[in-house]
């Protein structure tokens, strides 16, 4: 990528004092950023003739020098004239760069300029909408605007109210004809921050560390550098990312990323706060977006718009990857239901309680608890696997349904803590009893887990939970809902991804991470990329063992996280 049009990722700089933001600055510098911004404004006290030219010297990243007005959505308490002579000095000074907003832009500008001093400092002109996003129409109006006052950056800033408001942003970035700063702001708008490069953005900015933000929805720098890649990304980065509300605190993005990082994709995955799912869909069905994983609250949202959905997912009644066609159609998978039992399965083959190789599950008893999304998954898959089910949920309407699908039986909750036909059953919790913060709560008595021989959870926060604990002091053999997570986000990688195999692999072909830990890897020494390279996949069984590598380093990645 050609460097002058690598997007710059500037940290806004917020300290109370000048020596913070001095240390802020060297902190910056260390951060990996390339610009920062100086907000003095917050500097209390600030007597420009005397911090400005502290804070100019010496300074080891090139500098906005910016006193945000109190109109504009700043702090700056002193009169406008003295706030504008901030702005000259600074120009004076040689700042890199100096932040004038659009209301009082024009006169400025043009007073600067015609005082016929020679300056390297490039004036961004700024403009702030801190309660929505207008119109295209308007924006574009506006922006004309801005062009108009001479400035030689423009930089617009909205407030998105939802995801799709981004779109927008996206849109004056890609069509800008100079260098332009487009931000939407708050929660819904983190997609503009993370994928402004793609866009054509001139600059984006990150904090510091979480808690020093300088406005809503900022990532932080590191996540930006290390999780997002920002530099490296460029018009031709494919976007994938998760749907969910709440999503922020998904382990996706490290994973999926880090896999992308590992096998050299030019691809990028981000979380995708959204408040209507067809309405996200619809507006972001373009090429570029090319697959999505979809959690809590529209699983079902997901299976109704998909053009086209796996039987698996229908049976279940739930989609949680979604892959856009070439068409501009979307697919539909579920792949809950093999990270759970795969995971379950590995569980049983580890601990010696297999039966068969094949199918581990053979002839068990089954016993899911919850009926809702990942409920279904667990029944149906355990039926898949010919194992007898039980389904109990507290509403027992629910159970019925559910176990009459897969040829079942039903029982109320509060059975149980009674239910013990027989000895060496299988139990998997699906309810989201036990997760934070009520860790102490467990959806069973614990003298009633003596009749099972594996224990699975598939809540996985926290991992160990109430119910594992206990399972485990009964002597049963556990498996953590973390498992399933990872088993899950690792079959949808396969389908974001375009690798030989992508492989619609058999389960068993994937080897386990106690495969890999004992030694049985082809190559640790070579990166990823390079055994592809190398042609080292003729079979899906080495594709396993390829995944396995990915697995367990982003396993590894994400427990650090
Ligand atoms: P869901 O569709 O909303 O279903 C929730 C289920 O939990 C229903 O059966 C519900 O019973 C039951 N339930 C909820 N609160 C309960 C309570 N206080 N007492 C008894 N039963 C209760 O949710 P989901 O998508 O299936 O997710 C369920 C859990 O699985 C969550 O904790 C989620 O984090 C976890 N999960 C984990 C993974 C993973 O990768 N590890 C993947 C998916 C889901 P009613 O039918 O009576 O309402």
């Amino acid at each position: 990528m050609d460097p002058s049009k690598q997007c710059l990722i500037c940290v806004p700089l917020t300290a109370k004092t000048v020596k913070k933001m001095l240390f802020q600055l060297e902190l910056a510098k260390e951060s990996g950023a390339d610009v920062a911004e100086l907000r003095v404004d917050l500097i209390s006290g600030f007597d420009a003739a005397a911090d400005l030219p502290v804070l100019l010297k010496d300074k080891p990243l090139p500098v906005i020098v910016t006193p945000r007005a109190k109109w504009e959505g700043g702090e700056y308490k002193g009169s406008e004239e003295s706030r504008q002579d901030i702005l000259r000095m600074a120009y004076d000074l040689g700042a890199d760069y100096i932040d004038v907003e659009l209301k009082v832009a024009g006169g400025f500008i043009q007073e600067l300029r015609s005082r016929g001093k020679d300056s390297t400092t490039k004036i961004i002109v700024s403009n702030h909408n801190w309660d929505f996003t207008p119109s295209d129409e308007e924006i574009h109006a506006t922006i004309e605007q801005m062009w108009a006052t001479g400035g030689d950056i423009v930089k617009y800033v909205t407030t998105a109210q939802d995801i799709t408001d981004v779109a927008q942003v996206f849109h004056f970035l890609s069509e800008s004809k100079g260098p332009t700063i487009g931000l939407a702001m708050g929660p819904a708008g983190m997609i503009s921050r993370l994928l402004a490069p793609k866009f054509g953005g001139y600059l984006t900015f990150g904090a510091l560390c979480k808690g020093q933000e300088s406005a809503p929805g900022q990532p932080t720098v590191q996540d930006l550098i290390e999780v997002y890649r920002v530099k490296s990304m460029d018009r031709d980065t494919m976007v994938y990312g998760v749907i969910g509300k709440p999503v922020y605190h998904s382990k996706g993005p490290v994973l999926h990323n880090k896999g992308f990082e590992e096998l050299n994709l030019n691809k990028v995955y981000v979380p995708l706060l959204v408040d209507d799912f067809n309405k996200f869909m619809n507006v972001f069905n373009r090429p570029d977006f090319h697959g999505f994983s979809v959690t809590i609250p529209y699983k079902e949202d997901a299976l109704k718009l998909c053009d086209r959905v796996e039987n698996a997912a229908k049976i279940i009644g739930a989609v949680n990857t979604v892959v856009r066609e070439t068409t501009g159609e979307y697919q539909g998978y579920n792949t809950d239901c093999e990270g759970a039992l795969s995971a379950i399965e590995k569980g049983l083959r580890h601990s010696g309680l297999a039966n068969n190789d094949e199918t581990p599950l053979k002839g068990k008893l089954f016993v899911v608890i919850g009926a809702g999304g990942a409920g279904k998954a667990l029944a149906y898959g355990a039926k898949e696997r010919h194992a007898r089910v039980v389904v109990a949920n507290r509403n027992y309407e629910r159970a019925k349904a559910l176990a009459e699908s897969v040829g079942g039986k039903a029982i109320e909750l509060d059975q149980l803590s009674d239910f013990r036909p027989e000895t060496g059953m299988i139990l998997a919790n699906s309810t989201s009893i036990g997760m934070e913060p009520e860790v102490t709560r467990s959806p069973i008595h614990k003298d009633a887990l003596s009749a099972y021989a594996l224990v699975f959870d598939a809540v996985y926060t926290p991992k160990q939970t109430q119910l594992l604990k206990d399972a485990a002091e009964m002597g049963a053999v556990t498996v953590s809902g973390e498992e399933m997570f990872y088993g899950q986000a690792f079959a949808q990688f396969r389908y974001f991804t375009d690798l030989p195999g992508k492989l619609r692999a058999p389960v068993s072909a994937q080897c386990s991470i106690g495969t890999y830990s004992r030694g049985r890897m082809i190559s640790t020494r070579l990166g990823f990329d390079k055994l592809l390279q190398r042609g080292l996949y003729p079979n899906s069984a080495q594709f396993g063992m390829l995944m396995d590598k990915s697995q367990v380093q982003l396993v590894n990645l994400a427990f650090r996280c």
